[in-house]
């Protein structure tokens, strides 16, 4: 969406929590007859009667972000995996006709975080019709959006004050916890019936903690972590892992896939994550062995294209091959091939093998290779590489005489 662009200054005379809220379950709206007949009033109707809804009480009780922390445990693992893609809908008449209506409401939604990632995510909402109500630490993350027109609030509480569907995508656990518990953050002024969604990469048992502190305030909360990377999330290709209540899962869908063309329930919240973690493991081990095995080949003589090639056409062949492969001069529009530069990061991929540690620590799960690939990209942002991306470490091997 462009300034000025057509319907902007219609929607925002639009209240915050206009009738067409986020959609209910085909279940839920099933069990109320009323409710299909007349959508606007099946949407206000649903809307009390969640905000109704006497929010559970936890058992671990109150506790801010230092006691969070300090209960964290990773609990559970993956239930069954449902995949809607765009071009696998569901085909379920009822839910077809709650989703429509809620796209048609167009209701503000709050964007927290509006980094490498958030930048673009956030357009493609807009390209789509939804205002935006916009937060980041720094400053300068919001001015393009507010010269679009967009509303920019000074801390995370006030983006839930005027939005009651909130997508946060920050760098780290610390992060989301301030986002979301510290002294200004969204619990301090979420709306019941409030649906909030983490698509920040961070700890399994940080989005349960989450969860359960908003859920004590009669809200939502659903792990959303994405795959993909910039150019992703730029051409809305990027691939949702979401966790959270199944029920809660069609009023995601709606915001996520304008996002992602692949938006994935992976059962209970911290799943998301979960999936996310272990897909970024075997990343990090499948970029290092391709690093290896092309360096390898270059110092016996081989031409990095051919190498390249007859490693895609065998069973070496990976996503780091034949996608982003490491090697300068092998491929065209990857880092590569612009000295490491965007991309994702080295001390994210550090980050998330760190997550990936944690977790198979709190599972006894042996993960020798990830422990191993964790150290190596330790290792690259000590010296110096933590500013490119993560496949600069076929260059970390390359200048590494120790090796
Ligand atoms: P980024 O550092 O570019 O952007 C994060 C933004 O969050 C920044 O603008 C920062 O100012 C803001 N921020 C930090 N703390 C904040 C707070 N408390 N309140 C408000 N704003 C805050 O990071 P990114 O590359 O956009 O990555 C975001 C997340 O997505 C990470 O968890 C990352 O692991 C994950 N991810 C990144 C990629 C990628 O290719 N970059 C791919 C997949 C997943």
């Amino acid at each position: 969406m462009t300034p000025g662009s057509p319907g902007r200054a219609s929607r925002r005379r639009a209240p915050h929590l206009a009738g067409g809220c986020r959609p209910r379950t085909a279940e839920r709206v099933r069990a109320r007859p009323h409710a299909a007949a007349d959508p606007a009033r099946s949407a206000a109707h649903t809307r009390n009667q969640w905000a109704s809804r006497e929010p559970r009480r936890s058992p671990r009780g109150g506790g801010g972000p230092g006691s969070m922390a300090a209960s964290l445990r990773l609990r559970g693992a993956a239930s069954g995996l449902r995949f809607w893609s765009r071009r696998q809908r569901p085909a379920v008449a009822s839910l077809a006709v709650v989703c429509s209506r809620s796209m048609a409401s167009k209701t503000p939604v709050g964007f927290i975080g509006l980094g490498n990632m958030g930048n673009p995510m956030a357009k493609n909402l807009m390209k789509h019709g939804y205002p935006l109500i916009i937060y980041d630490v720094f400053p300068d993350a919001c001015k393009e959006f507010q010269d679009a027109g967009e509303q920019v609030v000074s801390c995370p509480a006030d983006v839930a004050e005027k939005a009651d569907r909130i997508i946060t995508m920050l760098p780290t656990s610390i992060n989301a916890i301030e986002a979301y518990s510290g002294a200004n953050g969204i619990l301090k002024k979420v709306k019941k019936g409030s649906l909030l969604i983490d698509s920040s990469t961070i700890d399994p048992a940080v989005s349960k903690e989450l969860a359960k502190e908003v859920e004590k305030m009669g809200a939502v909360f659903m792990d959303a972590p994405v795959s993909g990377g910039v150019g992703a999330a730029r051409s809305r290709n990027l691939t949702f892992m979401v966790g959270g209540v199944e029920d809660e899962f069609a009023a995601a869908q709606e915001l996520l896939g304008c996002m992602g063309s692949n938006v994935v329930y992976c059962g209970a919240v911290g799943t998301g994550q979960a999936a996310k973690i272990c897909n970024n493991m075997l990343l990090a081990i499948s970029m290092i062995g391709t690093a290896e095995a092309m360096n390898l080949g270059i110092r016996l003589g081989l031409d990095p294209k051919l190498l390249a090639k007859i490693l895609n056409m065998s069973s070496g062949r990976c996503w780091s091959s034949d996608t982003y492969n490491p090697v300068p001069g092998v491929m065209d529009g990857v880092p590569s091939a612009n000295n490491y530069q965007g991309g994702f990061g080295a001390t994210l991929m550090a980050k998330d093998l760190g997550l990936a540690q944690d977790s198979a620590t709190n599972t006894k799960s042996p993960i020798l290779l990830g422990s191993l690939a964790h150290q190596i990209y330790r290792m690259m942002c000590a010296k110096g590489y933590s500013k490119k991306d993560f496949s600069s470490v076929f260059q970390f091997l390359r200048e590494e005489e120790t090796f």
